[in-house]
């Protein structure tokens, strides 16, 4: 049985322009530190410098406002911790990602308030409690706000312009974990009125191991680590050029087809959503309806989501984020949604993308209501 794949949610395959624009990077020939002060090192700086005007232009944003990083991972970690001003709290929704959440205990002990502001039940940030939690947590010094574009287990899209618009308010500062949303909705950080946004190289269908923290012009970053001085000490270390090269081409893009692809993506969720809806009787979505369009996330009341999937090796789907490892507790994204602990256990993602089929999507719904009937959750 071939593999299956849609779980794009948790990483795409890296697409054949990106490849390509990669590939003389990777040449056994290519050489030289893009740091390095000679032609082969500035040839290597170009060619970042360039991906970095690419990267600014998916966001709206000047090509010296990014940064490279690791991942998104590092991206978040930088933005909490090296942008939470000093003094200041750090306020986000119950839904981010673990590499936000994580923060939240470092940030306290370095002596920083912190506050997690309530979702609805589709996901949907509070914006009361926000202001409520923005109001509670006043501290002389300015807050840092970080609410993800997009939630990567349920799809649902945060009101983003008026999270901002309440931040000003209390002159906050503004992060947004936009790596779920950019391969298929614009963010521009401008109109959202954004300071800093984390992206991530192998959800754009490009390399993995390279993500950015675009930080707008004046956001004071505190780096936590040290080193050289590139990228302005901002986040030392030598660039990896053909990463830097492969995140430049794919977030051009992204630019270029984004649109396009929500577009026949979400066709090809509802699709699936009408065809599972019909068969399995009591089936449920979790998430906004109008959420991220590679994104399907349902509970299939009765069945145990995790031992189905292991039944089902060639068809990669996903039970939460793949980012909690092999933290077996239900999700937190579904129990901050007011879902039961069984429920959650009972709930499975669809990740589809770029590269997603039609045929693709029936036959992965097949696998699935066949092996739900197979586990007697139903009658056959
Ligand atoms: N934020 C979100 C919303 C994500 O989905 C992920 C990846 N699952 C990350 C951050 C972390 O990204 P990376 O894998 O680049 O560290």
């Amino acid at each position: 049985m071939p593999l299956l794949y849609l779980d794009h949610l948790a990483s795409t395959p890296l697409d054949p322009l990106v490849f390509e624009a990669m590939l003389p990077w990777w040449a056994p020939g290519a050489v030289g530190n893009p740091h390095a002060a000679h032609a082969a090192g500035w040839r290597a700086a170009d060619a970042i410098e360039e991906a970095r005007a690419e990267i600014a232009a998916l966001v709206g944003a000047r090509p010296g406002a990014v940064v490279f990083t690791s991942g998104a991972t590092e991206a978040n970690t930088l933005a909490l911790l090296g942008a939470t001003p000093p003094g200041g709290a750090c306020v986000v929704s119950a839904v981010e990602h673990a590499s936000v959440m994580e923060c939240l205990p470092e940030l306290r002990r370095r002596g920083h308030r912190t506050a997690t502001v309530a979702v609805d039940g589709e996901g949907t940030i509070d914006l009361a409690a926000l202001d409520v939690a923005l109001t509670g947590t006043a501290v002389p010094s300015p807050s840092l706000v970080s609410v993800m574009a997009a939630n990567n287990e349920v799809g649902t899209v945060q009101p983003l312009a008026a999270v901002a618009a309440l931040a000003r308010r209390h002159r906050a500062l503004v992060h947004s974990d936009a790596v779920q949303a950019l391969g298929t909705r614009a963010i521009v950080m401008p109109a959202l009125d954004l300071d800093l946004l984390s992206l991530s190289g192998h959800k754009l269908n490009g390399p993995m191991g390279i993500g950015a923290l675009v930080v707008r012009e004046g956001v004071r970053l505190v780096p936590p680590s040290q080193g050289g001085g590139q990228q302005r000490g901002r986040r030392p270390g030598t660039l990896p050029t053909p990463l830097c090269v492969g995140l430049g081409a794919a977030c051009r893009l992204a630019r270029g087809r984004a649109e396009e692809d929500g577009r026949r993506m979400a066709g090809l969720r509802d699709r699936l959503w009408t065809t599972l809806s019909g068969v399995l009787p009591g089936i449920r979505r979790n998430g906004a309806a109008d959420g991220l369009a590679g994104c399907l996330n349902v509970t299939i009341p009765g069945i145990d989501a995790a031992d189905l999937l292991l039944g089902l090796p060639e068809l990669a789907l996903a039970t939460g984020s793949a980012c909690r490892g092999d933290r077996a507790g239900p999700s937190p994204v579904l129990l901050a949604m007011g879902r039961s602990a069984s429920d959650a256990h009972a709930s499975l993602r669809f990740g589809l993308g770029r590269t997603t089929r039609p045929e693709e999507v029936e036959e992965a719904a097949a696998r699935l209501i066949a092996a739900v009937r197979t586990a007697g959750v139903y009658p056959s």
